[in-house]
């Protein structure tokens, strides 16, 4: 099948019934740009800007991390890319950077936005970079683990302050900047009603996002297997997330791995979602389901599927997929 994933590189991700679903990859590593052209994906859903970070010695230098953004943007040329401010901290720990290494539950400790909003010289310094980077074209920032919307406020003002000052020396900007924030702590999804009319577009982050609704530490591997994606409880809080956003009209996207397995992929996009950001090597995989299938005849069997959950969704929806050639 590895070349007829390859094929899929001209292919868009039409549906059967004609729906264009967006299919992007996450990235992290300058390198990781080439996947878009042997993939053919729509953008960078996701460059996780923590991985410069992860793999160098010292705190990268502003001027650093302001080449790699433009070399990300360089390479991906008219594709869209979503720059997501350092998500450090917790088990990501830097030995050159002074967290908080008492945490008991790293996942849900020190990290992230709560970091960068408490060590604001870094997330200024980023911020910088990312606006200098982006400087004559359009730039997009997202915030990871926004938990409730002042954090998304706060994060926001802080780029908007450097943008004042760049702005103030007369020094090149963006043309526009788009905000968005990661859903991936559930508390978030209660307040989206505040949330949504000050981003321009949400990201689910459904690795975070599942072992926060399920309390099971994504890395434990003895938990690995016990919950499913596909269960009513994950797949019913996403639908909600999606509606909401489709009322507001803002763009939602999934970004976790989920999004990278062809059976989830068909049941988001069952319930609603029209954006993926997946890893690279999925790409091809998705594209081939999403191109033989018919969502107008999924959706109101998943509704039934999640309105009366009986048992094993995942058995149900892979009978569904058998039998309708997906
Ligand atoms: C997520 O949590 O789903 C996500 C995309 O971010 P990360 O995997 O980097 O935590
Ligand atoms: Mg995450």
């Amino acid at each position: 099948r590895r070349a007829e994933y390859a094929a899929m590189r001209e292919k868009l991700p039409v549906s059967k019934d004609g729906e264009r679903i967006t299919v992007m990859v996450n990235a992290g590593l300058r390198d990781d740009v080439a996947a878009l052209a042997v993939t053919g994906a729509d953008g960078i859903g996701l460059f996780r800007t923590e991985f410069q970070f992860l793999v160098s010695a010292t705190l990268p230098r502003r001027e650093s991390q302001q080449r790699l953004y433009r070399s990300v943007l360089d390479a991906a040329g008219d594709k869209p890319v979503v720059f997501r401010t350092v998500d450090i901290g917790g088990d990501k720990a830097l030995p050159y950077l002074d967290t908080d290494h008492d945490d008991e539950n790293p996942a849900m400790g020190w990290r992230a936005l709560r970091l960068a909003l408490g060590r604001d010289a870094l997330m200024k310094a980023q911020a910088r970079a990312l606006l200098e980077a982006g400087a004559g074209r359009e730039l997009r920032v997202m915030f990871p683990m926004v938990s409730e919307p002042w954090e998304f406020d706060a994060a926001k003002a802080l780029v908007e302050g450097q943008r004042k000052w760049l702005a103030d020396h007369r020094k090149p900007l963006p043309t526009k900047i788009r905000y968005g924030a990661m859903l991936e702590v559930p508390a978030l999804a209660e307040t989206l009603d505040v949330l949504l009319p000050k981003v321009d577009f949400l990201s689910i982050g459904t690795n975070d996002l599942t072992q926060f609704l399920f309390a099971a530490d994504r890395a434990n591997p003895r938990l690995a297997e016990r919950y499913d994606w596909l269960s009513p409880a994950i797949l019913r809080f996403l639908r909600r997330v999606v509606t909401a956003c489709d009322a507001a009209d803002v763009p939602v996207a999934v970004c976790g791995e989920m999004g990278g397995r062809p059976l989830e992929a068909m049941a988001l996009i069952g319930i609603g979602l029209r954006r993926l950001s997946i890893t690279p090597a999925a790409v091809g995989p998705i594209k081939a389901m999403v191109r033989s299938l018919d969502i107008s005849a999924l959706v109101p069997d998943i509704r039934t599927l999640l309105d009366a959950p009986n048992g094993d969704l995942r058995g149900a929806l892979t009978r569904w997929a058998e039998q309708k050639a997906v």
